[in-house]
């Protein structure tokens, strides 16, 4: 596992510890793109990286668990969310509709974790224009568009008008790629995994995310004479 954790270690002996933002990875494509398998790999390799499990009311598939892919509520219950703003982004997603609970989001972060969202353009902006500073977005694009009707197709469980929908509405979610901080074209999964987890790595390291640091470096100079 890798946390890339700052220089807070280090400085257990001089006294002043560099604490770290906890930041939101949105990882978005269009259906088939490959997004579900990077982010579970994702999660399974990084211990400080907690997954946000959105709501939607759209019915589970076959092998989606309730709680772990999705909540699966009712419309009800979705509006009433809304209403007294509990979700941290909310949008409709072909027939239905998909929000973050903004809870959990905010105890993962506050806890120092870091948050992993598989959310489309439409969650992205939402969160972009309520917490830039916190967000690093990575947009997954599919290596040929035979490739992904190959992918979508193989999901046996949708039907046929609901394939067709979903090739003509990939075309739309990709035209989104340039408002996003990384583009990633997953040709190898593990060479994607891989990607991610460089930029997760990096953007961990960013100046602006520690908290702390200034003293740190005063402490040091401190120490010298
Ligand atoms: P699916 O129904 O195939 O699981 O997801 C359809 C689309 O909805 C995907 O592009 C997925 O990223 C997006 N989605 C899933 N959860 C959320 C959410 O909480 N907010 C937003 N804005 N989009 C979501």
């Amino acid at each position: 596992t890798d946390t890339a954790a700052p220089a807070s270690e280090a400085a257990a002996g001089s006294g002043t510890r560099i604490r770290r933002r906890g930041l939101m990875l949105v990882l978005s494509s269009p259906s088939g793109a490959g997004k579900t398998t990077i982010s579970r790999a994702l999660l399974e390799r990084d211990d400080n990286l907690a997954m946000s499990v959105s709501v939607t009311t759209r019915p589970a598939r076959p092998g989606e668990v309730d709680g772990r892919d999705y909540h699966f509520i009712g419309v009800e219950t979705y509006k009433r969310m809304v209403e007294r703003s509990e979700l941290l982004e909310h949008a409709r997603v072909f027939d239905n509709f998909y929000g973050t609970p903004r809870g959990p989001v905010m105890d993962s972060l506050t806890a120092g974790h870091d948050v992993l969202f598989d959310i489309d353009w439409q969650g992205t902006q939402q969160l972009a224009a309520n917490a830039r500073d916190d967000l690093v977005s990575v947009f997954i694009l599919p290596p040929t568009v035979e490739e992904l009707e190959r992918r979508l197709r193989g999901r046996a469980q949708d039907p046929e008008e609901v394939v067709r929908k979903r090739m003509a509405k990939a075309a739309d979610e990709m035209s989104h790629w340039p408002e996003y901080d990384y583009v990633i074209v997953n040709t190898d999964v593990e060479s994607s995994i891989r990607s991610v987890a460089a930029i997760l790595h990096a953007e961990r390291l960013k100046r602006a995310r520690q908290v702390g640091l200034a003293e740190f470096v005063n402490g040091m100079r401190g120490a010298e004479g």
